[in-house]
């Protein structure tokens, strides 16, 4: 690992000097626009690498779309697998919906799933030769008029025109320029473990929900192998008085398709301490204070229900770049202003959507859920992907 003092002085900003911390979906798109402008950001990321956070995404053009600019679009598709149809069952397994998609992603462009790292490699791929220092983060950060002081761990320090906070639905740079009543945690009560199989679940292209009273579990495909998630309130799922997982899982999915279970069980037994996923997002009431802003999940994070909190993220570091494009580092602030008018509100609505979804689909009343899923019964395919279309229509160049 380079330390801090060697990263710098081997640095070459370029037009701005910029600090992106976090080498995550928005902080690196970020980075790769830039680039294409002629600014080297200074890139550093907490982890030592990408396997860190081992989930899989699912991308709508309205974020994968930036991938042709940066010359990546075919790499995507490459490591990419179609999410053509949506199969939606009861908690305990009987059909209830099957949607094909491909009309509406003939028309918007298609839907796709990969893991989180292969998505990292793609744009570290349009990064060209811009280094990425790992395990690398701030310690402290303070501005002054003409910029921002930023001391990082080692006690190096450095002096930039902007940073820019990338930092993920935990953003510590987010803590550092809002106070606490300036951003809201907003919790489902539920939470999820990932697990990963290559037991044939679901057919190629085909994403699988089984929505129960109590109780969520969710297929999605990547190239080798599905990742499930597998939910219930937080009580219920963490509460280790009732068990190790596999025993609370058994219980919460009682009823359940006999061969999900027992897969599901097996994957439980073999790693007793799945990857938690604690349902909740945040949304901050300003995205930036001076010289510091945030981008991605650091300014508005999402729940997972509408699975489009990677494309917002993306969105939003494309909007940013464009400002930035057009400002020198004295008027910065205003390009700043810029950014955070277009992307805002239209984040903040791809969130309540989110939310709006989750007390839809996390519910565990059962007589609510038995009217819920015939609710479902009834919607079209258009009528199931307005909100999500209606969003897509609504962007702003
Ligand atoms: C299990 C799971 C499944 C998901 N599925 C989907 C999906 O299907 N579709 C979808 O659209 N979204 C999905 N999401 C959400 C999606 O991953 C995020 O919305 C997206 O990654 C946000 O991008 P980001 O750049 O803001 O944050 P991230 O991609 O989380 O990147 C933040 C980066 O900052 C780094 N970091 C944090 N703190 C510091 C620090 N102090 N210094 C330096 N670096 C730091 C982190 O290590 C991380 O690499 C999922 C999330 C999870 C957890």
């Amino acid at each position: 690992m380079l330390s801090m003092r060697d990263s710098l002085a081997a640095w070459k900003p370029g037009r701005l000097r910029v600090l992106v911390v976090g080498a995550g979906i928005s902080g690196l798109t970020l980075s790769a626009l830039l680039r294409r402008q002629g600014i080297d950001p200074l890139v550093i990321e907490r982890a030592a690498n990408f396997e860190a956070a081992g989930y899989s995404i699912g991308l709508y053009p309205i974020g994968s779309r930036v991938l042709h600019g940066l010359g990546v679009f075919d790499d995507f598709m490459r490591v990419s697998v179609d999410y053509d149809s949506y199969q939606l069952h009861s908690g305990t397994g009987e059909p209830i919906k099957s949607y094909d998609m491909r009309g509406i992603f003939d028309r918007i462009g298609p839907f796709r799933g990969l893991r989180r790292a292969e998505m990292l490699e793609v744009l570290r791929t349009a990064l060209g030769d811009l280094p990425i220092y790992f395990e690398q983060a701030p310690a402290a950060i303070a501005q002054d008029p003409g910029g921002v002081a930023v001391t990082f761990g080692d006690g190096a320090q450095a002096h930039f025109d902007l940073v820019v906070g990338a930092d993920g639905i935990h953003s510590w740079t987010r803590q550092q320029v809002l106070a606490p009543e300036e951003y809201a945690k907003f919790d489902t009560g539920w939470g999820a473990w990932v697990l990963w199989t290559t037991e044939p679940l679901a057919a190629p292209g085909e994403t699988r929900e089984y929505w129960g009273a109590g109780s969520f579990l969710g297929i999605y495909p990547v190239r080798d192998a599905l990742m499930l998630c597998v939910g219930g309130p937080k009580a219920a799922i963490s509460d280790t008085s009732l068990g190790a997982p596999v025993d609370r899982f058994r219980r919460i999915f009682q009823g359940m398709d006999a061969h999900l279970v027992d897969v599901v069980a097996s994957l439980l037994v073999a790693d007793a301490n799945p990857f938690f996923w604690d349902l909740h997002d945040y949304r901050s009431r300003r995205w930036s204070a001076g010289r510091v802003v945030l981008c991605g999940d650091a300014a508005a994070a999402f729940l997972p229900t509408a699975g489009i909190g990677a494309s917002m993220a993306m969105n939003a570091a494309a909007s940013l770049a464009d400002e930035l494009s057009r400002s020198d580092a004295t008027h910065l602030t205003l390009a700043l202003d810029a950014y955070v008018a277009r992307q805002k509100a239209r984040t903040e609505k791809a969130q309540t959507l989110s939310r709006e979804l989750g007390k839809f689909m996390l519910v565990e009343n059962r007589p609510l859920a038995w009217a819920r899923d015939h609710l479902a019964k009834m919607y079209t395919t258009e009528q199931f992907a307005r909100d999500t279309l209606k969003l897509m229509e609504s962007e702003v160049s």
